[in-house]
């Protein structure tokens, strides 16, 4: 049974090869009225293309129409919400845009001279000092290009910083709550990866921890809150295991969203952090859009930090190159500078106590959600949740429904599934974060529409498993996609499937 189904205009748009007819064109010239030059003999045959096989001929409407109605086939954050957990699909205030297009700023050219980009410098320090603040953390920067360039650079600093002391040592802990990126990152630096457990409660089980940290620990990656969506409780403790043995903490900032002007990292005892600008900060970054993830580093690990650094000399913003202990340059130029900017506009149009409310809105969306479905859907842990949930698809299961085929039926809902599968200490993971940007009519919607699947999997689990059934393309093989996938357009391989 399905109810309150939004249908979309499903437009069953042909490949823009197929749409071609010779001789058609997108333009209209007037007659000459100067003599015709022969191309190559004017430009020399270097310079003149050959033919294109198979290039599309088609009308300026057509191509127009053709584009247009391709774009209507993503899910968009305009359309509706993106409840992906652990990943801040936040996308306002629109006023950001603007900011970062100031034509003085999107202009600007990284080889300009300082003296003429005071103004873009200006930009660079403010948004580093806020975040210093937000975090309480000595200094920031902001070249990583994303979350995993930050850790990248972060775990470069505590190599750099123990190398000086004498002993890069051997091993980084890592919860298994942790996201994929943060062994990797471990690995990249040079060192191993141990895991460390999770209590029941869904936090780092401390005396596990305390078994695994000895002399050849470098440091512990540690997210917080968890990407189960739970506070790091033991968090001042954790960080007194570490520094007792001379170790360091890394703290993965992606879910800042959940702390930002109500608790901060420095205070806590961390050592260096990244945040995603590009989640916490307001920039959206679906289908893969330019990130930004600043690291913010202790006292003990700025001499480490990458360079140029920005330093004031008289009236002047400089970059200082004169950085003995610094790990270098980690990106070219000064990172994603539009999104920098978009992340100063919205701290600063905020102020601490908008950056607060924020904060607080996201807990209780989050918070709304799991209370509503909590009666539909196993919660994986018992523990507060902070900005996101994490259920389980225990319930489901039994009717051998999985996380994935209720992902795929809510995509009939309207909604742009949860996060699916992950984390991977919850089997059939189903995560969710509605972030502090929905309101209550569209969280109602997305619970509504959660509660209605929940109860299509107790009467028809058949509808849930061939789902979706309103959309272009019906499930699809993902696995052959993956394996096989078709990325050429062939006249002879569309024909053959056309066949099919
Ligand atoms: C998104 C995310 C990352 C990686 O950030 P990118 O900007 O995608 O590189 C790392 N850790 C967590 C917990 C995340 O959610």
């Amino acid at each position: 049974m399905i109810n309150k189904v939004s249908r979309h205009i499903v437009q069953n748009e042909p490949l823009i090869f197929e749409q071609s007819s010779p001789g058609k064109r997108g333009y209209q010239l007037p007659e000459l009225d100067v003599p015709a030059v022969d191309a190559e003999q004017a430009l020399g045959a270097g310079h003149v293309r050959s033919e294109i096989e198979d290039f599309p001929e088609v009308s300026e409407f057509e191509a127009l129409r053709h584009f247009t109605r391709l774009s209507t086939w993503n899910y968009a954050i305009d359309l509706g919400m993106y409840p992906l957990g652990s990943c801040t699909m936040k996308y306002n205030p629109r006023v950001n845009e603007l900011v970062a297009r100031t034509e003085g700023l999107a202009w600007a050219h990284p080889y300009q001279a300082e003296e003429l980009s005071q103004g873009a410098m200006e930009v660079i320090a403010a948004l580093e000092n806020a975040l210093a603040e937000i975090t309480g953390m000595d200094a920031v920067t902001l070249q990583p290009a994303a979350g995993a360039h930050g850790e990248f650079t972060g775990i470069l600093m505590i190599r750099a910083l123990l190398e000086s002391r004498g002993n890069a040592r051997k091993k980084i802990l890592v919860p298994d709550s942790a996201h994929g990126t943060n062994p990797a990152t471990a690995m990249m630096v040079g060192y191993t990866v141990e895991n460390i457990k999770s209590t029941d409660r869904g936090v780092v089980d401390l005396e596990a921890l305390e078994r695994a940290v000895n002399e050849d620990v470098a440091g512990l990656m540690i997210t917080n809150p968890n990407t189960v969506g739970v506070f790091e409780e033991n968090i001042r403790k954790i960080c007194g295991i570490l520094h007792d043995k001379g170790a360091l903490v890394y703290m993965d900032g992606a879910n800042m969203n959940a702390l930002v002007g109500v608790a901060r990292p420095g205070d806590f005892g961390i050592d260096v952090m990244h945040l995603n600008l590009h989640k916490t900060f307001s920039t959206p970054h679906g289908g893969g859009g330019p990130g930004a993830g600043a690291v913010a580093a202790a006292k003990v690990l700025t001499p480490y930090l990458p360079g140029p650094r920005l330093k004031r000399a008289g009236d002047l913003w400089q970059w200082n190159y004169d950085l003995p202990q610094s790990i270098g340059r980690v990106r070219a130029f000064y990172g994603n500078y539009g999104v920098l900017i978009r992340a100063l506009a919205y701290i600063m149009a905020h102020g601490g106590n908008g950056l607060r409310q924020a904060t607080l809105d996201a807990l209780l969306n989050a918070n709304y959600i799991r209370t509503l479905l909590e009666p539909y859907y196993e919660m994986a842990y018992k523990a507060p949740s902070m900005h996101e949930c994490v259920f389980s698809d225990d319930r489901q299961a039994k009717k051998g429904v999985r996380t994935g085929d209720i992902a795929k039926r809510l995509i009939d809902y309207g909604f742009h599934p949860y996060t699916v599968s992950f984390p991977l200490i919850v089997r059939g993971a189903m995560m969710i974060e509605p972030t502090e940007t929905e309101g209550k009519r569209e969280l109602d919607a997305f619970v509504d529409a959660m509660i209605a699947i929940a109860k299509e999997v107790e009467e028809d689990p058949e509808l849930v498993l061939k789902a979706p059934h309103l959309t272009r393309t019906p499930r699809v093989d993902e696995v052959t996609a993956a394996r096989k996938p078709i990325v050429r357009w062939q006249p002879s391989t569309r024909a053959s499937q056309a066949a099919d």
